[in-house]
């Protein structure tokens, strides 16, 4: 019987009923390790043991937060070939992005030590004599947090991090898709000097552990990633007893190619932000709005350059795009490919599954012609390698069209006009606008969130995260 990954409560690995084996997307005859499911009463003790902790954690001096966080950062660092190995593995990202994606966790964790020393405050003088006036922030308390399958590393890493900095204890439920990557960071915040309890780590089925977490009366705040129904499911149920609650949640991101564009430019970032990670990043462009004098050549060299992309095992050498994370998900993005065509728009490339050398889930990544915004592509959140061309007559239907979705995560344009891009910046209906440069790259110390239907609340990622993880108290004081 191959080892039981346990679920960590109050500092002690704990097991349970139930287990399941995790399977490598890219060969699934390959058993990436077997990891226990927390029955929803382990996550109530898990919620027990964080409230238990919180009350030394919360009045931890910012030198030792930041010393456990640096420890974290190291480990993370030092070990990022094997973490990313394992990444690679279980969620089917190739090698060098799954190492990426370490490296930027161990980047995080160093930022957020840094954090932890400045907590921040503020001195005023009152409105009435004799009396001061102090504006502090404090931790507020057990936060839980829950995460999806398609950054297994990075975004536990971005609400882990700024949760203890700030004096939090935490209870984390990763997607029940990569629990080995969630196992991993859960030992090394085991041995990293935190005190038992201050971290937990439940691993199991959102409906049944997420849930139990979110309706804890216990935790005072609930942090979410993943899909816009659960998000905003987590988020009623979380304002319905009064919790706090942050959803960071889907998209069908925008990317906007205008005539003036530098085509080598506009194929490398629809190239790099779109069907990298496979497609899977919530931030990735999947409609590419084009306006007519770049169209015809900016459709073929995209297309030219899908059909040459190297689709296979995650971990092997040459390969640029991994597997889709697992059959339900390959379902869906064959069924976008099929309803593309119902609904008459033109593949001029990719949508077929492909055989490797292992039983693997492989797409060849696709793209849509003549697509019209009505269409449910170009609509509708796929999550895989499948985007589609729709065309605009000139920049102002461009940015209509851009703006004609519930979402607004993020928003690209390729343009070598000032004018244009500065317009674009400041009339995009989106919570991240990037200029020539890949919708999919984000930066760990600045704010990281969405507009619309793709996000609820403060948010993420730098010191925003504050304001999320703290709460403000205001303490007046008689001279
Ligand atoms: P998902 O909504 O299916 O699951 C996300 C997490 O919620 C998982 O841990 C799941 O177990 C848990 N969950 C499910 N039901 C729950 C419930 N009733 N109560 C509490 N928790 C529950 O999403 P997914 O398929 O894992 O991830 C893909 C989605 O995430 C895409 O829509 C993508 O755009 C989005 N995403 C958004 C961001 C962002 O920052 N905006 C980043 C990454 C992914």
């Amino acid at each position: 019987m191959a080892q039981v990954h346990a679920n960590l409560i109050g500092g002690r690995w704990v097991t349970g009923a139930a287990a399941a084996e995790n399977l490598n997307p890219s060969d699934t005859t390959d058993i990436v390790g077997v990891y226990a499911l927390a029955s929803a009463q382990q996550a109530r003790e898990a919620v027990a043991a964080a409230e238990a902790a919180f009350t030394a954690w919360s009045v931890s001096t910012p030198q030792q937060r930041a010393d456990v966080l640096d420890a974290v950062a190291t480990e993370i660092l030092a070990r990022r070939d094997e973490l990313g190995r394992l990444l690679a593995r279980e969620e089917g990202k190739t090698l060098p992005e799954a190492i990426g994606e370490v490296v930027r966790a161990g980047h995080i964790f160093r930022y957020y030590a840094g954090e932890a020393l400045r907590p921040g405050g503020e001195l005023l003088a009152s409105l009435r004599p004799g009396v001061g006036v102090e504006v502090t922030r404090e931790p507020v308390g057990v936060v839980a947090l829950i995460t999806p399958w398609n950054f297994p590393v990075a975004i536990p890493a971005w609400k882990i991090a700024p949760a203890l900095a700030w004096g939090n204890t935490v209870v984390f439920k990763p997607s029940e898709l990569v629990p080995g990557s969630a196992w991993a960071l859960a030992d090394i915040l085991h041995r990293s000097g935190l005190p038992a309890g201050a971290f937990n780590l439940v691993n199991g089925s959102g409906p049944e552990v997420g849930a139990v977490l979110v309706d804890d009366p216990r935790v005072a705040a609930v942090s979410f990633t993943g899909s816009v129904a659960t998000g905003r499911a987590v988020v009623a149920r979380a304002a319905a007893r009064g919790a706090r609650a942050q959803a960071e949640m889907g998209g069908k991101n925008p990317l906007v190619v205008l005539d003036d564009a530098d085509l080598d430019v506009a194929v490398n970032v629809a190239l790099q932000g779109s069907y990298y990670s496979t497609g899977q990043r919530c931030t990735a462009s999947s409609r590419f709005i084009v306006t007519p004098g770049i169209r015809g050549r900016f459709t073929q060299a995209l297309a030219q350059a899908l059909r040459q992309l190297r689709v296979g095992h995650a971990l092997a050498p040459d390969t640029q795009i991994g597997p889709v994370v697992d059959d339900r998900q390959l379902t869906k993005d064959l069924d976008y490919v099929q309803l593309g065509r119902a609904e008459g728009a033109r593949l001029l490339c990719g949508g077929a599954r492909l055989q490797r050398d292992t039983p693997g889930y492989f797409l060849s990544p696709a793209l849509f012609d003549d697509a019209r915004p009505d269409m449910r592509i170009a609509c509708e959140e796929i999550f895989g390698p499948v985007g589609c061309i729709v065309p605009a007559r000139d920049y102002d239907e461009a940015l209509v069209l851009a703006n004609a979705t519930p979402f607004g995560l993020s928003a690209g344009l390729c343009t070598t006009s000032l004018r244009h891009a500065a317009h674009f910046k400041r009339h995009v209906q989106a919570g991240m606008v990037m200029v020539n440069v890949p919708t999919a790259g984000v930066d760990y110390h600045v704010p990281f969130g969405g507009r619309k239907a793709s996000s609820h609340g403060p948010r993420e990622q730098g010191r925003h995260a504050m304001d999320f993880y703290t709460a403000v108290k205001t303490a007046y004081t008689a001279a």
